[in-house]
C-alpha cells in the first residue's frame, strides 16, 4: 500500500513546494516509486518538476471532477528521468482554482482524490501531495486521503502560533473525516544557524514537540532556490549542494521512521 503524505502549512512561502519536490526526488533516488500531486493552482510543484503547466493535457483538476483517472492524467518529466531521480507527476495549473466552486454541488466532494488514488495504490510506495496555503476544499481532499502530514516550517517568531491552528485543523479532520490522519513530523527548513532567534525557536520546537520534530534540518541554500527556474528539484539540479544533501538525508529519515510510525 502506498503511504500518502500531505506537505501542508497554511502559511505561504514556508517551503512546502520545495519540500514536496525534493522529498519526491530524494525518495526516488533511494529506489522508491513516487507519485507527486500538485494541489496548488499556482502549479509551482509541476513546473519545478520539469513539466510545463500550460501544456498539461490533463491535470489533477480533471481527476477531481472525474473526467479523467490518475492513470490517464499522470505524466513523467524527461528532465527528471535524465537526472536519475524520476517520479510521476499529477500536475496542476490555474484551471484548478475553479475546481473549488465546481465541486460545491458534488456529493462526497472532499473524498474525490481519495477515491481516485485507490486505483493506483499498487503503483507506488509514496504519494506526496503539495497543498495550497489555505484550508480549502483542495487541501481537505489532500487531508482526507493522507496517512499523515509533513509540516515544513521556518524557525521564526510567529511559527509556533501558526502551528497551533494547523494542529487544530488536523484534529478536526481526524475527528470528522479521516481517523488515520496524524502529524508525521515538523521539518525545519531555510535554517540559518547563525541567527540566534532561529536556534531559540528550534529549541522551543523540540522541547514542545519532541520526536515529532525531524532530526534532519534543511539549511537555507541558494541552489534550492535556483533549481525551480531550471525545472528541477535541487536534489536533481545540484546533488552535491548542501540543500540537496539535506533533502536526501530527510528522505532516508522518512524511510527509517515509517515502519515503527505506522
Ligand atoms: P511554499 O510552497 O510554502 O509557498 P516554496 O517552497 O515555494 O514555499 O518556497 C518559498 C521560496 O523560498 C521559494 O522561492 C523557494 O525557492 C525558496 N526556498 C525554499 N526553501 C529554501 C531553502 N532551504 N533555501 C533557500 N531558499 C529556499
Ligand atoms: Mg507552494
Amino acid at each position: 500500500m502506498a503511504k500518502i503524505f500531505c506537505i501542508a502549512n497554511q502559511k505561504g512561502g514556508v517551503g512546502k513546494t520545495t519540500t514536496t519536490v525534493n522529498l519526491a526526488a530524494g525518495l526516488a533516488k533511494l529506489g522508491q516509486r513516487v507519485l507527486m500531486i500538485d494541489l496548488d493552482p499556482q502549479g509551482n510543484a509541476t513546473m519545478g518538476s520539469g513539466v510545463d503547466k500550460r501544456s498539461l493535457q490533463l491535470s489533477v483538476y480533471d481527476v477531481l471532477l472525474e473526467s479523467a483517472s490518475v492513470a490517464e492524467a499522470r505524466v513523467r518529466s524527461d528532465k527528471l528521468v535524465a537526472a536519475g531521480c524520476s517520479y510521476d507527476i499529477l500536475g496542476a495549473n490555474r484551471e484548478l482554482a475553479g475546481a473549488e466552486v465546481e465541486m460545491v454541488e458534488l456529493e462526497r466532494r472532499e473524498r474525490r482524490l481519495k477515491t481516485a488514488l485507490a486505483e493506483v495504490d499498487k503503483d507506488y510506495d509514496f504519494v506526496l501531495i503539495d497543498c495550497p496555503p489555505s484550508l480549502s476544499m483542495l487541501t481537505l481532499n489532500g487531508l482526507c486521503c493522507a496517512d499523515g502530514v509533513v509540516v515544513p516550517m521556518q524557525c521564526e517568531y510567529f511559527a509556533l502560533e501558526g502551528l497551533t491552528d494547523l494542529v487544530n485543523t488536523i484534529k478536526q479532520v481526524k475527528a470528522n473525516l479521516n481517523d488515520d490522519l496524524r502529524i508525521i513530523g515538523l521539518l525545519r527548513v531555510m535554517f540559518d544557524p547563525r541567527i540566534t532567534l532561529q536556534q531559540q525557536v528550534s529549541e522551543q520546537l523540540t522541547a514542545h514537540f519532541g520526536d515529532k520534530v525531524f532530526d534532519t534540518i534543511i539549511p537555507r541554500n541558494v541552489r534550492l532556490a535556483e533549481a525551480p527556474s531550471y525545472g528541477l528539484p535541487g536534489v536533481a539540479f545540484d546533488p552535491a549542494s548542501k540543500g540537496a544533501q539535506a533533502f536526501v538525508a530527510f528522505a532516508a529519515e522518512m524511510l527509517r521512521r515509517l515502519p515503527t510510525a505506522r
